[in-house]
């Protein structure tokens, strides 16, 4: 490991890894630099008051040797932290393997969670949640949690998350299904885009009266949602959707694709 130069005393000397860079100011991006420690200070709240959320961090050494997030970081330190997609495979992990790919996302990120629930993922989003209780939920549900908001993702009890870089809603999902190695899951067009609930089939007698005469005349096979009543039907609607997903699909075979080449 090359140093550009000793920590003085009171200093840790830093650097992350990967896309961590991008929490950082430019001048410190993808370098070693210093930072004032007294002791005193867990690795964790080090880290973050330079800008990277722990939910983002896969690993994390201290000369070389891998720590806890509740290490103490010493004056004389070198730190080092990884970013989930590519940490390397240390003994100790930061968080217990995830079993289960479920999300909540912060109120910014609406379209985002109607995608994912196409997608078929279970997705919590309201569009008046506060912080605090999409953080509760995040914690209590062990679910991902989704944000363009620093101070959400950073709040301790908040295990797993990402922060999401892109801004328009068709590439936040190709982002998602990258960065979570994402398909389909079973339930793909089985889930309401709008309350997160599982469709089941309807017959058409049962919807008809509810039903556009332009729908009622093309289509004859219809989904409802068991929680909400909307009614879904592979009309354009489900053509652009699924254009989408084919985009999002490939756009992630292709990153991923070029990460392993
Ligand atoms: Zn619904």
């Amino acid at each position: 490991m090359k140093l550009p130069t000793e920590p003085q005393p009171g200093q840790a000397l830093i650097r992350v890894h990967g896309d961590l860079n991008d929490f950082l100011p430019i001048n410190l991006r993808n370098t070693w630099f210093v930072r004032p420690c007294r002791g005193r200070e867990t690795v964790k709240n080090l880290l973050e008051t330079c800008g990277v959320p722990h939910p983002e961090i896969g690993a994390l050494l201290i000369d070389g040797r891998p720590v806890d997030f509740d290490e103490l970081a010493q004056p004389g330190h070198t730190v080092e932290a990884f970013p989930i997609v590519s940490a390397p495979d240390v003994p100790i992990a930061l968080r217990p393997p995830l079993t289960d790919r479920r999300f909540v996302l912060d109120t910014h990120l609406g379209r985002l969670a109607a995608y994912l629930r196409m997608l078929g993922y279970d997705c919590l989003y309201q569009n008046d949640a506060h912080d605090a209780e999409l953080a509760r939920l995040a914690h209590d549900e062990q679910r991902i949690l989704l944000t363009r908001d620093l101070g959400l993702l950073k709040r301790s009890i908040v295990i797993y998350g990402a922060f999401v870089r892109e801004v328009i809603p068709s590439r936040q999902i190709i982002e998602v299904m990258r960065r979570f190695h994402l398909a389909p899951a079973p339930t793909v067009f089985q889930r309401c885009m709008r309350c997160n609930s599982l469709t089941a089939p309807v017959g058409k007698a049962e919807i008809e009266h509810l039903l556009e005469p332009k729908t009622r005349q093309y289509f004859d096979t219809f989904r409802r949602c068991t929680a909400c009543g909307k009614i879904y039907w592979q009309g354009s609607h489900y053509a652009r959707m699924q254009a989408l997903l084919a985009c999002a699909i490939q756009g992630s075979s292709v990153q991923e694709n070029e990460k392993s080449g």
